[in-house]
């Protein structure tokens, strides 16, 4: 009898429906986490043996990343072929994922004016792994020194195939959304490419799908890993800079996103975020957009919305909107500046929101990315890192959980963007949408 190893998972899961699996996987590794935290000792190597699974579930999804954009965009573009629509879709693209960044910031910044979470926080404040906080934003600042004026000569890549042995994403893209035209513009000549990338792309999907069945203990081990290294108590140390940060991201998730597809579609918030709630999860779990892209592309494309659009618009959200990242760095810049004395005045806040727009989307889709990038916003104030070096150590150590659900802020916001664009260009099947019970499980 041949067992395939799906339905072995599937037994073992009771049949639960798989986005369950994940979301108990989450839960589980919180718990699990915790206690290891407060019993640490005899885990020891058990959390190793965690960190090795969840890191290699991070790796699988990552091979598929950069062969997956590629076909994307090229199936992509060839299949929209019209330029004109291209434009059309280029021009929404970035008004939506400019809009929902600006209003990311405008409620970032509003809150932490709000809230003042800075205030009484030094004793707070750790000498801990100072010096090594202290050296990594020095570096992270020597790096991003003149950047402002080479973000747009670093997007074009001098050699794609060299780009493409870096993963370097946005040079990636640019090369691939140039190519894909030139071949919507060569004729008959160009099938075979097509073809090619056709078959890439289905079989960078159907990869995606076998990496599914590892998608809950992945996310066990990733989270039980993340939550061990702090426990839970964290929180109610910093628990105002975290309320902030985190009622930020619900109003984005909640209000936000809710009222955008309101106004600009017919796509209720609920039944988009039903339909790509794998990606999600696992964008919680993994704390990367860009490893999350298969799964977002995947939930999309396979619950109504569709391929033109997807293939478009999903690959460039991954890689350039971080509006939870531009949240969460202007909230982070003004509680440092508060907790440090900084007075700021009007001009110097919106310079922070302007910085935080562009740091967050210079920021690669990885785990702490947005951290690293913060750098620039400092940078930008004038701030050395010296000066803030032992709030560095204190929003390093509570990035792990921040990141985990920023990163989840970025991929729905992804996938409202899409939705929207799809509605307005006709480009969504919402007889399927609207069906949760004709929904293809992603494995
Ligand atoms: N981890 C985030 C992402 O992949 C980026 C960040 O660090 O803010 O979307």
């Amino acid at each position: 009898m041949k067992l395939h190893l799906q339905t072995i998972f599937v037994a073992v899961g009771l049949g639960i429906k798989r986005n369950w699996h994940i979301f108990l996987a989450i839960i589980a590794g919180i718990i699990f986490g915790n206690f290891i935290h407060d019993n640490p000792g005899s885990f020891v190597p058990f959390v190793k043996l965690l960190n090795i699974v969840g890191q290699a579930f991070i790796r699988v999804i990552q091979m598929v990343v950069i062969p997956l954009v590629c076909s994307a965009i090229v199936v992509g573009i060839s299949s929209i072929g019209d330029s004109k629509q291209i434009g059309q879709f280029g021009k929404k693209m970035v008004i939506y994922y400019g809009l929902i960044t600006v209003l990311a910031v405008i409620i970032g910044a509003g809150l932490v004016l709000l809230f003042k979470p800075g205030l009484g926080v030094q004793s707070y404040i750790s000498q801990s792994s100072a010096l090594e906080i202290q050296n990594q934003v020095s570096s992270a600042l020597a790096d991003q020194r003149g950047q402002l004026g080479n973000i747009v000569l670093n997007m074009i890549p001098q050699n794609p195939l060299e780009s493409l042995a870096k993963g370097e994403m946005i040079p990636i893209i640019f090369f691939a959304l140039i190519f894909s035209l030139a071949l919507s513009k060569v004729g008959e000549i160009s099938r075979p490419i097509i073809s090619f990338f056709e078959s890439v792309f289905a079989a960078t999907m159907k990869i995606t799908d076998w990496i599914m069945v590892f998608a809950a203990p992945g996310i066990f081990a990733l989270t039980t890993v993340a939550v061990s290294a702090f426990g839970l108590a964290i929180f109610s140390t910093i628990s105002k800079f975290f309320a902030v940060v985190f009622l930020g991201f619900c109003i984005q998730f909640f209000v936000l996103y809710p009222l955008i597809l309101k106004f600009f579609s017919k796509v209720p918030a609920g039944t988009l975020f039903t339909a790509v709630i794998e990606a999600l999860l696992v964008a919680f779990g993994t704390a990367s957009s860009s490893a999350t892209l298969p799964l977002t592309i995947a939930c999309c494309e396979k619950r109504g919305i569709s391929h033109k659009v997807c293939s478009f618009v999903l690959p460039l959200g991954a890689t350039l909107n971080m509006d939870g990242t531009a949240l969460f760095q202007t909230v982070a810049v003004i509680f440092l500046t508060q907790a440090y004395g900084v007075p700021l005045d009007i001009l110097q806040i919106v310079m922070i929101m302007v910085l935080a727009i562009i740091a967050s989307s210079t920021c690669a889709g990885i785990p702490n990315a947005g951290l690293i990038t913060i750098a620039l916003v400092l940078n930008g104030l004038g701030l050395t890192p010296q000066q803030l070096v032992e709030g560095f150590a204190f929003l390093f150590a509570i990035d792990k959980v921040v990141d985990m659900i920023r990163t989840t802020v970025n991929v729905a916001s992804d996938t409202v963007v899409t939705a929207v664009i799809a509605d307005n260009e006709n480009e969504i099947d919402y007889d399927l949408l609207n069906n949760t019970e004709q929904y293809k499980e992603i494995i």
